[in-house]
This record gives C-alpha cells, structure tokens and sequence, in this order.
C-alpha cells in the first residue's frame, strides 16, 4: 500500500497534479501548489460541492467571508486558549510527535493485530467460519481486544481532561518508540498552538497581531446575522462557504492529507434548539449519500463516532474514506450547540439572537455544522482513481478512473496524422465543443502515446480524426475504462459526451 501511495505522489507531480510548492528551492513543508490538471479537478470538486448545497437546498445560500478576521473572533471561538495539540519530543532523532497520534498508530496496531487472527482463521474455516463469534470467543483476539480497551479508556479520559503526564504516561507504559531512532527516551508532552499569527498595519500604538484563520466556520457565525436579515432567512437554514484555512500543523505527513494552507467546505445550519440531535442525524445521512454518490466504492466510507467532543460540541462524527494509509476523515460533522453565536454574542456585546416568527420568541440558534477539506477529498478521489491495468500483450497502462464529472479533461481531440487536413478538421470540431466542456487538442506522438497521456489524467472520452472523416464526418470514440472505440457522427458529439460528464 505504501508503495502505492508513494506512486500516487509521483504521478500527481509527473502529470501536473500537484506539486510541492517553491519546488526549486527544496519545498516547504506540507505546502503544495495544484497544477494545470489538478487545479480543474479542484474546481469541479468544489463546484460539485457548491451545487449540492447551495442549489439543491433552497435554505441554504452561500457567503465568501474575508481570511483575517478581528483577532476577538479567536479569543470568542476558543481557538486562542483551546487550539492545542499536544506535542512530545523523542531526545535522540530530535523529532517532535503529536502524543495523540503516537497512541493512536498504538490502537490501530492491536486493531490489525485483531483483524489478522480474524482473515488466517477466515481462510482456514472457509465458508461456515463465523466472524462474530470468533470474535467474542477467540483468546488470542480477546487478549489484543482487552488490551486495546484498557489503552483506549486511559487515553480518551487523558484527552478529556487535558491530562498531558498521563499522555505521557501512556506512552511510557506501552514503550512506543521513535519511528525514526527506534528508542524511547521521550520529554514531557506540551502544547502548542496551531494559529498562525502575522501583524495588521502600523500605528503609533504599533501593529495588532492578528491571525489566520484554522477554520472558515467563524467567518459565517459573525455575519450569520447579516445573512438572515437581509436574504430574509427562515430558521432552519444554512450558510456555505469555500475557502483557505491555516494550521500550523506539527506532523505534516501524507502529502496533501495533512498540510498548513488548506481549503475548507464548509456549511453551518441554524436550527431551533433542542431540534439539533435530529437535524444532525439528517446531515449525517445526507453527507455521507452525497460521497457515495461519487461512485468510488460504498465499502470505502465509514462513520467514526467521537469519544472526545470537542468544547463546543454535543455530537459529532467523522466520515473516513480508506486511503492508500488505511481509513482517514475527510469529513466532520459537529452539533456545535449554541457555543459560538452566544460566545460572539457576549465577546462583541451585540445581540445576535433571532426572533422566530412562528414562535413568537427571539432564541440564540444551535448549529450543525459539515466540514470538509478539498484537498482531502482531492486526495481520496485520487487514490481511489489510480489503477494499474495490465493489458494483452504483458502492457501496463496508468489509468485514473475519476468520475467523469470531475475530471480535469473531458474530451481529447486527436488527429491521427499531422497532414492532409486532419489537423485542420481537429480543429473545427475542438472549436465547436471547446464551449460546452474543457476539451484538449493533441496532435504529438502516436495514437497510442497520446491515448496513454489521456488515461493518465482521466479523460474520459477521446475522438481521433483519420482520413475517413473527411468524406463520412464520423470520428472514432474511445471509452477510458473499457477502451472501446466506436465511430459516430460528428454531430453527436456533444450530446454523447455531455450526458457522461455531466453531474
Ligand atoms: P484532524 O483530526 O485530521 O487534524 P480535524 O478533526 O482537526 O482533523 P476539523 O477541524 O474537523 O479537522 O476540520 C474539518 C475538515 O477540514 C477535516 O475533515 C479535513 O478534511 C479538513 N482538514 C483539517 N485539517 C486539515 C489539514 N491540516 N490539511 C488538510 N485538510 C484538513
């Protein structure tokens, strides 16, 4: 899998996916810049994402709030005492750790420890092997299981009371060692901030810190208000909003799964309190249908209910998505009660309560929030896409099956040969369709080669223009994933080709 992963990377670069960013002066950690190909599948992602809710959901519309914000957001959010990881370093390889995730890996061992007993005996009893029972019966599966509860209960009390000797602790007693100099000679766990911060103009009282924003959530809450009042918004309704976040995140591993710039999708809805439990039920579902409906496999997503809440939360789960690294959230769901709106409302001393005309009371709204990072979900369709094909003949073909709404292009133009007017017949055809979907016009190297460039980014469709074509104005169509081709009127084109790539 590692493997896989790491030939997920290099193809990201090779076919201009995403690169690290200032490259050519050795990069700079977990930053990355999105290239030609990439940074139109990242707009199809978030148009997808914007049509679902701002389209489909009559009481949603959407906003486009600014990165800097009056440094009191942060104070008022919590984000300035309680945005904290807890760090531990290892004194021989000098390398820093978030402790949290150190114990983490520790649990999801003794889960492969567990799921391993299951597959061998799976293979040896075949069919009538029951896996629920061997579960609950299984020594060796109890013991792990036992030994995984007990780790699991110390650390989610640790995490819940902020208990940073007893993350140590844990650590200690379970002898988790540096993955880099492979001993456990570790310091006291503390915390540290993930805000960036900067400084705001200059004046004879000098500058204000101010600081970038971890999450673009505050940016709807302080003008949810604003939003009501003049779209004349009926609770229950919703604020969405795409934009950049920033977190000055410690362990920045995994590519684009983890990085310090990253861009956020995010929806608040404003419910009456007391309905939220529901309305977070519903969302739950809805989110996790609109993934599904991508089509890159159901078995590939699941919920994970959290132990810990955060501080401003009475419910909230994640959807994972199974990355080359094993199941990782892509997104979070979060009843965040009315934490934020009475917390801006004490901070500002202005009332943002809202005055329910059906009630006939004024209340402060609790809040469902959907939060989901593009580029992880970049990541997921990804790796989800890439497959290595071997052909007839012992050939290996790259090919990212993306779903055809999201590639970056949907139509190459191919002339078969370079002369006798086929360029020029390409041309006309590109110039006809160019309009309706992001089309691309090939004409270097074999019909094979440019078939392999095209597979490559996910084209879905490829029209070659050969000699025929001049007389039948039919071209040859192929198809990426069954590479079969067929040949058809020109003037069905667009209609062929727009009732696959459309969403
Ligand atoms: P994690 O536990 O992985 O750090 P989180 O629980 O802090 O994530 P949230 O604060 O719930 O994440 O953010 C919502 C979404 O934003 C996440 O589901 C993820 O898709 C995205 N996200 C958060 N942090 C990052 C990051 N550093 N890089 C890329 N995407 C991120």
């Amino acid at each position: 899998q590692e493997e896989v992963f790491k030939k997920l990377i290099a193809h990201c670069k090779e076919y201009g996916f995403v690169f690290p960013s200032s490259e050519i002066y050795d990069g700079l950690g977990a930053v990355y810049d999105y290239g030609q190909n990439g940074v139109e599948l990242k707009n199809n992602i978030k148009r997808y994402w914007w049509d679902s809710m701002v389209l489909l959901n009559e009481n949603v519309v959407g906003i486009d709030a600014a990165i800097f914000m009056h440094p009191t957001t942060w104070k008022a959010s919590g984000h300035v005492d309680a945005f904290n990881d807890p760090l531990i370093d290892n004194k021989d390889s000098k390398k820093r750790y978030r402790a949290d995730v150190l114990i983490e890996e520790l649990l999801a061992k003794y889960d492969d420890k567990i799921e391993k007993e299951v597959e061998k005996a799976a293979k040896r009893f075949g069919a009538s092997f029951d896996a629920g029972l061997f579960r609950q019966t299984n020594p060796r599966v109890l013991e792990h299981q036992s030994k995984r509860d007990e780790i699991h209960t110390r650390f989610v009390k640790a995490l819940n009371e902020n208990d940073l000797a007893e993350l140590k602790q844990i650590i200690l007693d379970y002898e988790i060692v540096c993955p880099i100099s492979g001993t456990k000679n570790w310091t006291d766990v503390r915390q540290f901030n993930l805000m960036f911060s900067t400084e705001m103009g200059s004046t004879a009282d000098g500058a204000m810190k101010i600081y970038l924003r971890p999450e673009t959530a505050q940016g709807i809450f302080v003008n949810y208000l604003n939003v009501q009042k003049t779209g004349r918004m009926k609770i229950p309704f919703g604020i969405a909003q795409i934009g950049k976040a920033f977190r000055n995140e410690i362990v920045a591993r995994q590519f684009i799964f983890r990085m310090r710039e990253f861009e956020q999708m995010e929806m608040q809805f404003f419910v009456r309190p007391g309905s939220e439990l529901q309305w977070f039920k519903q969302w739950k579902e809805t989110r996790l249908k609109w993934h599904k409906a991508l089509g890159l496999g159901d078995h590939k997503y699941r919920f994970h209910d959290h132990d810990k809440l955060a501080h401003y939360a009475n419910a909230a789960t994640d959807i994972e998505f199974e990355m080359p690294f094993g199941f990782k959230e892509v997104e979070g769901i979060h009843s965040r009660t009315d934490f934020d709106l009475s917390s801006h409302e004490k901070y500002s001393g202005k009332s943002i309560k809202y005055f329910d005309p059906e009630l006939n009371e004024s209340y402060t709204p609790f809040v469902i929030e959907t939060s989901i990072g593009v580029d992880r979900m970049f990541l997921s369709i990804m790796a989800a896409a890439y497959t290595e094909e071997v052909l007839e003949g012992g050939e290996t073909r790259v090919v990212l099956k993306l779903p055809s709404a999201l590639a970056p292009v949907k139509l190459a133009v191919l002339p078969l040969v370079k002369k006798d007017g086929l360029p020029e017949k390409a041309r006309e055809i590109m110039n006809n369709l160019k309009f309706e979907f992001k089309c691309q016009y090939d004409e270097k190297d074999s019909i094979g080669k440019r078939y392999r460039r095209q597979d490559a980014i996910g084209t879905p469709y490829c029209v070659t223009i050969d000699h025929e074509t001049l007389t039948d104005n039919a071209v040859t169509l192929r198809d990426r994933d069954t590479m079969l081709q067929e040949r058809i009127p020109i003037d069905k084109l667009p209609e062929i080709v727009s009732n696959k790539v459309s969403m």
